[in-house]
């Protein structure tokens, strides 16, 4: 068979009997909003056939219901119609002719959807959704079934290559599964195999319906995370039960969405589920799909030669880059814009009902807008001056190449980066290190030049800047300083100090600390304390973080629920003036994340102060509860936000030279990377 030098394994083409997939990669389902009207249809086609141009062996494209009911919102997608049909027919021509294979996902959401008319097997409300869902009838469950069945042929007649049931992550069919949500007592509820019925019969249905040839994906969830959830034993007899009824993949799920233990957000290690697969693997002959924190070609090679899968899904790092696979084909990892899992602008996006996009690719989901002004080269070349070498000015600097300009970056310090550096020195945050080696890469590629230790102020630009016709000012922020009596105390520290400090190892956790400001560099920075505090050994390891959130995958939902985390030696209080949650701009899908973690580190968190005083003691402080507080602590650290570094405006307005602002220079409050990226986007096409 053929393969590839570059990750050989990877670029094995797997053979389904009836079809064959030209590699191993798998863009994972992943709701983006386009899926929900068909009059999205044609941006939609356009961001698929980007991925399948970049060599995904096989897309999986969002969810779509099979019926009404099953919708996750009122205004989802369901795949029951004539018009969808039709709708679908283009998309997957075009993306056929490519070579790329392409999967419906079918999703009931069950308990999960939110509007009123939500169906589960049992009235049980979940904790995530504010609807208590109505038990189905037993006719309701044989009608789904089917409903199942007749979406797949509906997909089928589209001219997809298969579907993806979704049977994990805590949606219909994963609440028929499990004892947490099934209470019936009908044929579909009670024993292990009644509760498994639904789901083999939706296989049954379905094989019988659109016949062999047909791919039909089952992802199956490998490790609940949550309480009554499967034991491993049931896992293993429901794969080879459904691999009987007529699967010809299972793909892996990790977890409910409604477990409280982080499955793909930053600070879960690369991989960190893919032994559950492996286990998996070995009792059943169905090729089985590695998911989750995947998003290197060198940890996604691992897997496949380890044995541990026969394909490896990625979903984000598909959004980050479309052209992943390709690049990685070509030897040229050093290339791919890396999915840092931050979540901002992919799935906090979807939780508010907005389109979803990237942080590191702003053109993902809008390939037909950016891709198309990105070809266009710039039809007069102009000499561009970038200040400054943080995500903005890199971004900017970047694209400014690629249409054509040259381009010389000034930075004042050492490296690039700019805050990007600071939030890959926080534990678990360690990924962001690889956007910073991906725009280094592009910019020295394409002949950008990058001058360091160079600060360009009201005194020398006037003559630095004459040469160039247009200037970028991306010159970032710096912490806001504090005038408070007792500032100057040596034990205070501004964060850009004090996390470099912790990264370096010049700056060793004090056993009190008073962390000033709540905002997401106040969280960020406590939990780089605990970290440091606790093992010093960083980045953490998979068993570092399994120990953390008691994950045991031997035990009934992977979980032990009777553990107790260590509190921190180290004695942290973290305190800002408003009320309210502390770190409460963070995204909805990992801010929870970074909260639990400083509540089971019995981290103190104190809102309404007024800073009185530092002395030799710690923090004095002021609220409604009391007239003046002691905190004490041997350490201060500073997290009160920013301000602009926008100097330059002035002279250059005044020198009439023609300039834009972005990024932390433009706005210092809630300095935001995603929107930075997104202006430096705008501006490298606008010139
Ligand atoms: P921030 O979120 O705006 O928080 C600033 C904190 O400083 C607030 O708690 C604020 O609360 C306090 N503060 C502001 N002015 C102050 C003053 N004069 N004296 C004392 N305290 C003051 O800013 P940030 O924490 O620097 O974060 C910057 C941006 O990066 C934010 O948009 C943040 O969401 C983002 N970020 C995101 C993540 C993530 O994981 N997604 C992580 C890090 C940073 P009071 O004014 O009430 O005291
Ligand atoms: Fe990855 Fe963040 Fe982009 Fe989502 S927004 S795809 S998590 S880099």
């Amino acid at each position: 068979m053929a393969s590839n030098t570059n990750y050989p394994q990877l670029f094995t083409p797997l053979d389904l009997g009836f079809t064959t997939l030209q590699n191993r990669f798998v863009m994972g389902s992943m709701h983006t909003g386009l899926e929900d009207k068909i009059s999205n249809i044609e941006e939609l086609t356009q961001y698929f056939l980007e991925r399948a141009r970049g060599g995904a062996g096989l897309i999986i494209t969002g969810g779509y219901s099979p019926n009404l009911l099953g919708r996750l919102t009122p205004w989802s997608g369901s795949f029951n119609s004539t018009k969808m049909i039709r709708a679908h027919q283009k998309l997957t021509e075009t993306i056929h002719q490519t070579g790329t294979k392409i999967c419906l996902q079918l999703l009931h959401a069950g308990r999960y959807s939110f509007h009123p008319l939500s169906v589960a097997p049992s009235r049980i409300k979940s904790p995530i959704t504010p609807f208590t869902p109505l038990a189905m009838p037993t006719f309701m469950v044989r009608s789904t079934i089917e409903d199942f069945a007749n979406a797949a042929l509906n997909a089928k007649k589209a001219g997809y290559d298969g579907v993806e049931i979704m049977g994990s992550e805590g949606y219909l069919i994963h609440q028929f599964l499990s004892e947490r949500t099934n209470r019936r007592s009908d044929a579909y509820g009670g024993s292990f195999e009644n509760r498994a019925r639904f789901a083999t019969e939706i296989i049954e249905r379905t094989r019988e319906k659109v016949g062999v040839n047909f791919i039909l994906i089952f992802r199956i969830s490998v490790v609940d995370l949550v309480e009554k959830g499967a034991t491993p034993d049931e896992v293993i007899a429901l794969a080879q039960m459904l691999e009987k009824s007529g699967v010809s993949i299972f793909n892996s799920g990790i977890g409910w969405h409604e477990a409280r233990v982080p499955t793909i957000a930053s600070m879960v290690p690369r991989g960190a589920f893919v032994e559950l697969t492996a286990k998996l693997k070995k009792e059943i002959k169905t090729p089985i799909i590695a998911t989750n924190r995947i998003n290197t070609p060198e940890i996604a090679e691992e897997i496949i030669a380890s044995g541990s899968a026969d394909l490896i899904s990625m979903a984000r790092p598909f959004l980050a880059d479309a052209r992943f696979v390709e690049k990685a084909k070509s030897g040229n990892a050093d290339s791919i814009n890396s999915c840092i899992a931050c979540n901002q602008a992919c799935l906090d996006h979807i939780f508010q009902n907005k389109k979803a996009s990237c942080l590191v690719n702003p053109s993902a989901v809008e390939e037909t807008k950016w891709l198309t002004e990105l070809s266009q080269k710039s039809t007069k070349q102009r000499k561009v001056a970038v200040i400054g070498a943080g995500p903005a000015g890199l971004n900017a600097a970047l694209i400014l190449l690629k249409r054509g300009h040259l381009v010389s970056i000034f930075e004042k310090g050492t490296e690039l980066g700019g805050q990007f550096n600071l939030a890959a020195m926080i534990p678990g945050k360690e990924d962001y290190r690889e956007s910073i080696r991906y725009w280094k890469h592009e910019i020295e590629n394409l002949g950008g030049k990058i001058i360091f230790n160079s600060t360009i102020n009201e005194e020398n630009a006037s003559g630095e800047l004459s040469e160039f016709d247009h200037v970028v000012i991306a010159a970032g922020v710096s912490p806001r300083k504090l005038d408070l009596p007792g500032i100057e105390n040596p034990m205070v520290y501004y964060y850009d100090r004090y996390i470099r400090g912790l990264a370096d190892g010049s700056i060793i956790p004090a056993t009190s600390i008073a962390v000033i400001g709540a905002g997401g560099i106040g969280v960020d920075t406590t939990t780089a304390i605990l970290k440091h505090a606790a093992s010093g050994k960083i980045p953490e390891t998979k068993e570092e973080f399994f120990k953390e959130w008691g994950i045991h995958p031997e035990l009934r939902g992977g979980l032990d629920f009777n553990y107790v985390p260590t509190p921190s030696s180290v004695k942290i209080t973290i305190l800002q003036r408003k009320e309210g949650i502390m770190g409460r701009g963070l995204g909805k899908t990992t801010g929870w994340i970074h909260r639990l973690t400083l509540k089971r580190s019995g981290v103190d968190y104190i809102n309404q102060v007024s800073y009185q005083e530092i002395t030799n003691e710690g923090l004095w402080v002021k609220n409604k509860k009391y007239e003046l507080k002691l905190i004490p602590a041997k350490q201060i650290v500073i997290c009160a936000g920013q301000v602009s570094e926008n100097s330059l405006v002035k002279v250059l307005e005044k020198n009439g030279k023609s300039f834009s602002l972005i990024g932390g220079a433009k706005l210092a409050s809630e300095v935001d990377a995603k929107r930075a990226i997104r202006e430096a986007w705008e501006v490298g096409v606008s010139i």
